[in-house]
């Protein structure tokens, strides 16, 4: 088979939901620009971007979507999740708002794919220690019982970026192969 089929053959559609300014498209420029941007209006407009990652000495492409800033106006179209066989569901670990608005993108996110999604909880933004809100073993309960994965980031000093992506395609690419 032709060049073209074998690197066709693994792309991997993934979806960054969370409230607005929990980081999204700082950990998607981290990923995938190793760039960080402290002006968070730098990126709208950006669909979405492509990652090269391998798994297995399997060339995968991670193809990641960034809202762009439409989840200001509750307004993440289907059109963004359709397709998608991965999420990350990201929240401030210095703002308890927005880890209390996990449950409503849970059942969004679950309202427009299969339950198989493989999701990873991410509490971002671990950099702000002194301002943390949302302790790591609250955020560890509440993926266990919703059966997500965990991590926590910084996309500010890029710990655990690519292993919050990485955890993502692992675990698609196990299912699928
Ligand atoms: P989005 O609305 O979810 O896409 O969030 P942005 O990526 O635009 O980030 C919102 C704000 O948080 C910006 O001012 C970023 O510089 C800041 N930010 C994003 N990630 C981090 C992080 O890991 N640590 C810190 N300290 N700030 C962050
Ligand atoms: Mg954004």
């Amino acid at each position: 088979y032709s060049e073209n089929e074998k690197t066709e053959d693994y792309l991997f559609k993934i979806v960054l939901i969370g409230d607005s300014a929990v980081g999204k498209s700082n950990l998607l420029a981290r990923f995938a620009r190793d760039g960080f941007y402290t002006n968070s209006k730098s990126t709208i407009g950006v669909e979405f971007q492509t990652q090269k990652i391998e798994i297995n000495g399997k060339e995968i492409k991670a193809q990641i979507w960034d809202t762009a800033g439409q989840e200001r106006f509750r307004a993440v179209t289907s059109a963004y999740y359709r397709g998608a066989v991965g999420a990350l569901l990201i929240y401030d670990i210095s703002r308890r708002q927005t880890f209390e608005s996990i449950g409503r993108w849970l059942n969004e996110l679950r309202s427009y794919l299969d339950m198989n999604v493989v999701t990873i909880l991410v509490g971002n933004k671990s950099d702000l220690k002194d301002a943390r809100e949302v302790t790591t073993a609250v955020g560890k309960a509440l993926a266990a019982a919703q059966g997500l994965f965990f991590i926590e980031t910084s996309a500010l000093d890029s710990s655990n970026v690519s292993a919050a992506f990485q955890t993502v395609v692992r675990e698609i690419y196990n299912i699928l192969s």
